[in-house]
């Protein structure tokens, strides 16, 4: 019998995620459909029943129930407990478990522009501390990371985010601040809004400072190449936009729903023809 997947979020209308999903189950030649849901705040509750009584096999979930949506699930991943946050809802036999593969999808498309450099010896400023800036967290922590620095326009949700974990590795920083010692940083990583379509024309911190070789990371994917990125590039950065973050957290999803991992070239061709540009 063909398994149904989906995606719950208000709004959801913009959503790539089943054109993604979809085409991986067909390349596949997996017996299954994945559907955008609409779902909004008052009938989350429910929806989560209707999981149950129809059996969907899986859900990926987005703004705005990323956090409401865990007191509706039967366990919870040990790192979605501690980003706080759940994206993804496998369902076995009824059992609701709640999972992050967003922190984790960054993480392994971070990996890919690494080239000779090794995550542990390298020193990471991540811009933010909202919902994505939270996953990337705790998830570069746990790759063991030699340091991680936190910088936010709102300079005491860095500090709080900070304080949450026990190690040395990380201290927050102001705006200004980061942008005055951004030159001892090798990973630099943009998960605030800013640049976003259709502000165009802002950026996060000034690279005025910034290293050639730095690697310079923005997990924006609209527009492909952020204005921050274009001057990265000017800089003689290497640059990396969201893109990747996207397709990993959706491919990490399908594995645990399916067993199977699915490739990842089809599913980034996917998003830049949506998108309308190269990668
Ligand atoms: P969020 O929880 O609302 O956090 C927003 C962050 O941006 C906060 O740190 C906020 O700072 C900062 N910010 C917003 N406007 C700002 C401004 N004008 N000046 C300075 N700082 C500003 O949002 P989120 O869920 O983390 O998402 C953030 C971005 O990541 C969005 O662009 C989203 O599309 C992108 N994203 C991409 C992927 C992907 O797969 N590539 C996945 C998830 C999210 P304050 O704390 O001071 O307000």
């Amino acid at each position: 019998m063909e398994k149904l997947y989906g995606v719950i979020g208000d709004p959801i209308g913009q959503s790539m995620s089943p054109d993604m999903h979809n085409t991986a189950f067909q390349s596949l030649g997996l017996q299954a459909v994945y559907k955008a849901f609409h779902v909004t705040p008052e009938r989350l509750q429910s929806a989560i029943e209707g999981v149950r009584g129809l059996g969907i096999a899986g859900l990926n979930v987005t703004i705005p129930h990323k956090i409401s949506v865990m007191k509706y699930l039967d366990e919870i991943d040990p790192l979605a407990s501690k980003i706080g946050a759940v994206n993804t809802i496998v369902n076995k036999n009824g059992k609701l478990t709640g999972y992050n593969t967003d922190g984790i999808g960054y993480v392994n498309s971070l990996k890919e522009v690494l080239i000779d450099k090794k995550l542990e010896n390298c020193s990471i400023l991540l811009i933010g501390a909202g919902g994505a800036a939270r996953a990337i967290y705790f998830s570069l922590l746990e790759e063991g990371v030699a340091r991680l620095d936190l910088a936010n326009r709102t300079v005491e949700k860095a500090e709080a985010l900070v304080n949450e974990q026990l190690s040395s590795q990380s201290r927050a920083l102001s705006l200004a601040e980061a942008e005055g010692v951004i030159n001892t940083y090798d990973i630099l990583i943009n998960t605030t809004s800013i640049g976003m379509y259709p502000n165009l024309e802002e950026i996060p911190i000034s690279l005025e400072n910034v290293n050639e070789n730095t690697i310079v990371s923005d997990i924006i994917y609209n527009p492909m190449q952020t204005k921050w990125l274009k001057e990265a590039n000017d800089k003689g950065a290497i640059t990396h936009n969201g893109l990747g973050m996207f397709v990993f957290q959706g491919a990490i999803a399908f594995e645990k729903w399916t067993g199977i991992y699915p490739d990842i070239d089809i599913m980034k061709s996917v998003i830049t023809r949506k998108l309308g540009g190269i990668s």
